[in-house]
């Protein structure tokens, strides 16, 4: 038997991280069985889906690593309409589903019984299908549906306390949990690893499946991502689309380890793992039973050691679009012309080993490429308090004889200039960063001035010096 599995999202706002951690452990348990990934988008809910979103899911799941062309479909849900008319009919047809015409609130009046939600009002009564009716699966009063699940081991469920669900509209549409059960009949899915808020649907979709004849799925429940208060991370609460880290300037190397750190550890108390080890050794059934703390704080970190452990050139490309813009990242704040690659890549490893994301990159260096610096005004209060007035100009008097222009002698230069005064080089240094730079932190100074060059390291002391 080929392994199939899928990921199935609907396409109802930005790419989640946790659907990305989905689509990456099917991905990896495809790979390792010599399977077949499927992509199917469900677009079922008219209201909700929105084309753009589906091209976002796409273009994410490009950028996390799976790609389009290395999997089969995307298929999508609402092709597949005439398939899932044709189960409801057939359930129907033999005794398995049933018409109801109760409305939603004389369901609520009455549900009291053991069973939670419909008591099975319409279950005998012959309705036939009709402008106002919905069709509602028969679940068994008896036995138990015991779930295999890669992750969860055998949740089992009373059939007593399953509800007669609803499977398919008044309209004749089926809904979700039907929906879902015949693509995944239609598309040869073997295995179905999805996120655990979906485990109180699985016995009635494994009903479903048994129903329509077919041997149900392996089941794979990963517990849910929580935030640093242990809710449910959400997307009105928290920030939780993969394009948001990617525009932020999060590395796909990054966010794939990370999501895989999630709930599992890779042998050798590594974190940072190439992602060819993470596919050989990932274990969806080595995943812890307890939801998964995604914590920002580390990330960033962990993005940080990714970017330090580039090559200069390829720092200097994945910082591109930061540089340049693209349609989802604002343009930098200078004006192209006056971008100088060779003065990017003199500074670009020093910015390399002290920024965490990639946006960072713009504030470190427009600096260079702004014809006046950009004033961070509590930097400028902090620094250019009493006696920088003086600083600056003993400064732009040393440096102006200063015989070469280069890191060393301009950081002795400033050191004299403090040692007269009684400052220490942090001190003295403030002023003199804030009027070249804008800031108070940033690229080591005196390297900075370097490549800056003398006409306008002088010309930005006297704006300041002007500015006071
Ligand atoms: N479209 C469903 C979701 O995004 C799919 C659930 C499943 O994987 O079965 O939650």
């Amino acid at each position: 038997m080929t392994v199939r599995v899928r990921f199935a999202p609907s396409p109802t706002g930005m790419f989640h991280v946790g659907g990305a951690r989905s689509a990456l452990q099917n991905w990896i348990f495809a790979k390792q069985h010599n399977g077949v990934f499927v992509l199917r988008v469900e677009d079922t809910d008219a209201s909700r889906n929105r084309p753009e979103w589906t091209e976002g899911i796409l273009a994410a799941m490009d950028w996390i690593g799976i790609e389009r062309g290395a999997y089969e479909g995307p298929y999508y849900q609402s092709s597949y309409a005439a398939e899932h008319t044709a189960a409801a009919t057939r359930l129907y047809g033999e005794g398995r589903a049933y018409y109801c015409d109760c409305t939603r609130e004389a369901v609520a009046l009455r549900a009291t019984g053991k069973t939670p939600g419909y008591d099975g009002f319409c279950r005998d009564r012959g309705l036939p299908p009709g402008e106002k009716t919905a069709l509602r699966f028969r679940t068994p009063d008896q036995g138990e549906t015991v779930i295999n699940d890669l992750v969860r081991g055998e949740p089992t469920f009373k059939n007593e306390l399953l509800e007669d669900f609803v499977i398919a509209r008044s309209d004749g549409s089926a809904v979700f949990l039907l929906a879902n059960v015949v693509d995944d009949i239609t598309m040869g899915i073997t295995h179905v690893i999805r996120g655990e808020e979906h485990l109180p649907n699985t016995p009635k979709q494994q009903l479903l499946w048994d129903a329509l004849g077919v041997k149900p799925p392996v089941w794979g429940h990963v517990p849910v991502i929580v935030n640093e208060k242990r809710q449910k991370l959400s997307k009105r609460r928290d920030k939780v689309a993969l394009e948001a880290y990617r525009d932020e300037g999060y590395l796909a190397a990054t966010m794939r380890n990370y999501l895989m750190l999630l709930g599992w550890a890779p042998s050798g108390d590594r974190e940072i793992v190439p992602w060819s080890e993470i596919e050989a050794e990932y274990r969806i059934d080595e995943i812890s039973h307890a939801p998964a703390f995604f914590d920002v704080k580390k990330l960033r970190a962990f993005n940080g050691d990714y970017i330090r452990a580039l090559t200069a050139s390829e720092f200097a490309s994945v910082c591109a679009p930061w540089l340049n813009g693209t349609d989802t990242i604002p343009a930098p704040p200078w004006a192209p012309a006056s971008f100088d690659i060779s003065v990017f890549m003199a500074v670009a490893p020093l910015a390399q080993t002290r920024i965490a994301v990639l946006s960072e990159i713009v504030e470190y260096v427009d600096f260079f490429f702004l014809d006046e610096p950009t004033i961070d005004e509590a930097s400028w209060a902090k620094a250019m308090k009493d006696g920088a007035a003086d600083i600056l100009d003993a400064t732009a008097a040393a440096f102006s004889e200063l015989p070469e222009w280069s890191a060393e002698p301009l950081k002795e230069a400033l050191e004299a200039v403090g040692v007269a005064r009684g400052l220490k080089l942090g001190k003295t240094q403030a002023p003199v960063r804030v009027a070249i730079t804008g800031r108070s932190v940033g690229l080591p100074l005196f390297e900075s001035l370097e490549v800056l060059g003398r006409d306008r390291t002088l010309a930005r002391i006297a704006a300041a010096r002007g500015r006071l």
